[in-house]
């Protein structure tokens, strides 16, 4: 059984210590139940995934019935608004009728859907501070069948997504710099491939409409709580809300159901459209390093830790400098029988009950067994130096965030 002291030891005869960090699975037999049907979903989705090379980015039963539900839950916000509204103008002779509109009104507001902003925490770039990036993310784009983003916001975390911000609802690439730096150039491609893929499927568009309405159902879910220590009206309040209450709820619970459903699905057509973009080798490869997030995460917050006291000789003020490379070295180093681990350990763990992304191994699995997939983008030698360069002052910004805070 070789062993490497940076890892754990387990052995690939019988399955050893694989996964010593898995948690115990809840108790109870609703918990079973709940394991069982996600693992039937997980097993089916998958199936369904790999065996139909034509699936369209359209929604299945889940995503519409999510979908619909989200509609009612912003259409009975309108409706209070409109009720709030005419109580006031025609109750107005009255004096309880337009105290309740007003109260109506107020509750339409609280409950209306928000729109996200630009962090003013975090480094954002726009076209003009990044030609390149700007050009790559527009190549990727147009290999997944859609259009850029107007802004990129450079963070610290092992992640990436995207998001649609302010009234004109433009489109942002969140890139953490954890995970960004320590794939290589093709895998990055992979990596834009996959973000762009959910603006052209529009899974945008629906998450935002379910986003909302799940807000609005959690609102309610407060608005509706019963009192504490309840006096006689409350009590009774308390009884007269019952239904109202248990509708909100168990819609609030079906629709986040649905949504972890819609989603899956939703992930396995934008690995798919990232092996379009920058083959199916570049994805398989960026999937296999989503499984050292993980190890990536301790990496930053040990080099935190050093860094706050002073062990190996490295001064705060000079922590972040080479952090990012320090970071990709790190990953390079990984062997391949750490990657064999955490894939078993992946695929010990099946699919769980509350994600919203399928199981790493299954997302392999599906993007492998499909149809071969040739690069139509590839990163040029010199590109990514001239990206490297644009990001400088970012990287070296975030740097110090993470010395600063991870150790924490
Ligand atoms: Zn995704």
């Amino acid at each position: 059984m070789p062993v490497d002291p940076r890892f754990g030891a387990w052995c690939a005869e019988c399955g050893w210590n694989v996964d010593p960090g898995a948690a115990e699975p809840e108790p109870g037999r609703i918990d079973a139940l709940r394991r069982r049907l996600a693992r039937r979903h997980g097993q089916h989705l998958l199936a369904e995934m790999t065996e139909d090379e034509a699936a369209r980015p359209r929604r299945d039963a889940s995503g519409v019935l999510a979908h619909t539900i989200a509609l009612a839950v912003h259409g009975s916000t309108v409706a209070l608004a409109v009720a709030g509204a005419l109580l006031v103008v025609l109750g107005w002779s009255t004096v309880s009728q337009p105290v309740i509109g007003v109260v109506l009104i107020l509750l339409a507001i609280a409950l209306r859907p928000r729109f996200a902003s630009l962090p003013d925490d975090a480094p954002v770039l726009h076209r003009t501070d990044a030609p390149r990036l700007f050009a790559l993310v527009d190549e990727v784009a147009a290999a997944v069948g859609t259009t850029g983003v107007h802004a990129v916001v450079i963070g610290p975390e092992a992640n990436a997504s995207v998001g649609l911000v302010g009234v004109r609802q433009r489109r942002v690439l969140y890139l953490g710099l954890a995970l960004w730096e320590v794939l290589t150039p093709q895998q990055r491609v992979a990596l834009l491939g996959h973000e762009l893929g959910h603006y052209a499927h529009g899974d945008l568009r629906h998450a935002k409409i379910v986003g909302s309405a799940l807000r609005s159902l959690a609102l309610w879910c407060y608005v509706l709580a019963p009192a504490q220590s309840p006096t006689f009206l409350e009590r009774l309040g308390n009884v007269l809300l019952l239904v109202p209450r248990g509708l909100a709820h168990c819609l609030l619970m079906l629709l986040d159901r649905l949504t972890m459903q819609a989603s899956q699905r939703a992930e396995y057509l934008a690995d798919r459209a990232a092996a379009r973009a920058a083959s199916t080798e570049a994805v398989a490869e960026l999937l296999d390093r989503l499984l050292l997030i993980d190890s990536v995460e301790m990496e930053l917050r040990r080099e935190s830790v050093l860094a706050q006291t002073g062990i190996g000789g490295r001064s705060r003020s000079d922590a972040g400098q080479g952090l990012w490379e320090r970071l990709a070295d790190h990953v390079g180093s990984v062997p391949e029988r750490e990657y064999e681990r955490l894939r078993r350990a992946s695929t010990a763990r099946g699919h769980s009950v509350d994600t919203t992304h399928p199981p790493t191994h299954a997302r392999r699995q599906c993007v492998s067994e499909g149809k071969h997939q040739p690069a139509l983008v590839r990163f040029d030698d010199n590109t990514p130096a001239e990206i490297a360069a644009e990001l400088a002052a970012p990287r070296t910004r975030v740097a110090r965030q993470v010395i600063r805070d991870y150790a924490g």
